[in-house]
C-alpha cells in the first residue's frame, strides 16, 4: 500500500499501469488509469458565443487536466437530445453531463429557478458568494438529488439587459397587453402587470421582433443581442434587466457516472467548472461593454433606462410571484429564506462597497 502511495504519489503513468497490473481491483490508485468517454448535451444553439463557447472550453479543461483520462464530447441544443429535454437525459443517464440554466427546469422542481436568476434578486457577484459560501450549492444539491444529479454553477452571464422594446414604455400603463418574449417568473410578473409573455427560444427572438408577433423581447445582454441581430428589429432597448440580474448556468452530472470517477477526476470536474464559471463573467464584461459602445454609436437605437415607477411596479409583482411560489411549494420556501437572508446580508456590505464605490467613480 505504502509503495502504491508513493508511485502515484510521483505521478508517472508507466509506474500506476505497471502498479494497477499488480493490485487487486478497487485499490484507490489503481482506478486513475481508467479513461472516461462522456457525452455533454447542452440547452445552447451550436457554439453560441459565451454560452455555448463555454462549454467547449470546459470540456478542453477537461481533457488538458485530466491528461486525456476523461474526454467528453459536446452535442449542441437538439443534436442528441432537445434543449429542454437536457435535465431529464442526464437524470435517466442516456448521457453523463449537462449544460444549461437551471430555471428551464421549473417544470421538474420549481425551486430550481433560484439557482439561475430570479427578478430582483442577485447579482453574478452575489450568487457564487452563496452558492459557493452561503449554503446555496448544498440546497442545489439537495434539490437535485431525486432526480439522481449533481449540480455545479459554470457560468454567469452577469447582469443582463431589459430587453428590446418597438414602442416605448414610459409608464406600468405601457406595459399593458405587451407582447414579450420573457421566460419564466419574470413572464409571470408581466402577466401580472397586464402584458403577455410567450417563451420563444434564443433561434425565434428575431423573427418574431422583426414580424410584430411580439412588440418587445429580452435575450441576454449587449454581446449576445447583437450577434442574434435585435438591435435590427426594434428601436429601443432597455435598462437594467430587473428580471434576470445574474443567471448562474449549470453544469449537471448524473449521479452514477459521478461516482465512477476516482477522486482526481471529481476535482478536475469541479475546477473546470469553477474556472469556467468565473471565465465567463470576465468574458461578458469584456464583450458586453463592446457591444454595448456600437449600439449607442448606432443611430436606429435608443438605449435608455426604464422609469423608476415601472421598475417599483415590478419589484413588487415580482415579490408577489414569489409569494405564491414559495406557499405552495415547501422546497422553495426552504431556498427562499436561505437566498433572502443572504441578499438582506449581502445589500448592507455592497451599500458600503461596490454602489458606494461605483457611485463614487462615476461622480
Ligand atoms: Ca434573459
Amino acid at each position: 500500500m505504502k509503495r502504491r502511495d508513493f508511485l502515484a504519489g510521483v505521478g508517472g503513468a508507466a509506474a500506476l499501469t505497471a502498479c494497477s497490473s499488480s493490485t487487486e481491483p478497487g485499490a484507490g490508485s489503481t482506478r486513475s488509469d481508467e479513461r472516461f468517454q462522456w457525452r455533454i448535451v447542452t440547452t445552447w444553439a451550436p457554439n453560441f458565443p459565451g454560452l455555448g463557447t463555454a462549454v467547449n472550453r470546459l470540456v478542453q479543461y477537461l481533457e488538458r487536466m485530466s491528461g486525456g483520462r476523461l474526454r467528453v464530447r459536446v452535442y449542441a441544443a437538439g443534436e442528441l437530445v432537445p434543449a429542454f429535454e437536457v435535465f431529464d437525459a442526464v437524470s435517466r443517464g442516456t448521457v453523463e453531463m449537462g449544460h444549461g440554466a437551471a430555471y428551464y427546469w421549473r417544470g421538474q422542481a420549481e425551486a430550481a429557478q433560484f439557482f439561475a436568476s430570479i427578478p430582483f434578486g442577485l447579482s453574478a457577484h452575489e450568487m457564487n458568494g452563496w452558492l459557493y459560501y452561503g449554503g446555496g450549492l448544498e440546497l442545489w444539491r439537495e434539490l437535485y438529488a431525486p432526480f439522481n444529479l449533481v449540480p455545479f454553477p459554470a457560468g454567469n452571464t452577469g447582469v443582463q439587459t431589459g430587453g428590446w422594446f418597438n414602442r416605448r414604455i414610459d409608464s406600468v400603463a405601457d406595459l399593458r397587453g405587451l407582447k414579450m418574449r420573457i421566460p419564466g417568473i419574470g413572464g409571470e410578473v408581466l402577466r401580472l402587470a397586464g402584458g403577455t409573455p410567450v417563451n420563444l427560444p434564443g433561434s425565434e427572438v428575431f423573427t418574431a421582433l422583426q414580424n410584430g408577433t411580439i412588440d418587445a423581447a429580452e435575450w441576454v445582454g449587449p454581446y449576445n443581442d447583437v450577434a442574434a441581430g435585435l438591435h435590427q428589429a426594434a428601436r429601443y432597448y432597455y435598462y437594467p434587466g430587473w428580471q434576470e440580474p445574474g443567471p448562474t448556468l449549470e453544469c449537471i452530472v448524473n449521479r452514477n457516472a459521478w461516482e465512477s470517477l476516482p477522486d482526481d477526476l471529481k476535482a478536475i470536474v469541479e475546477v473546470a467548472c469553477q474556472a469556467v464559471n468565473t471565465d465567463m463573467t470576465a468574458e461578458f464584461m469584456a464583450r458586453n461593454a463592446q457591444a454595448l459602445k456600437r449600439l449607442e454609436e448606432d443611430e436606429s437605437v435608443e438605449v435608455l433606462p426604464f422609469p423608476p415607477e415601472v421598475l417599483a411596479e415590478l419589484k413588487r409583482l415580482s415579490l408577489q410571484v414569489i409569494e405564491g411560489l414559495v406557499a405552495r411549494d415547501p422546497m422553495s420556501a426552504k431556498v427562499w429564506e436561505s437566498y433572502r437572508a443572504f441578499m438582506a446580508q449581502s445589500e448592507s456590505w455592497q451599500r458600503v462597497s461596490e454602489y458606494a464605490y461605483l457611485a463614487t467613480r462615476e461622480s
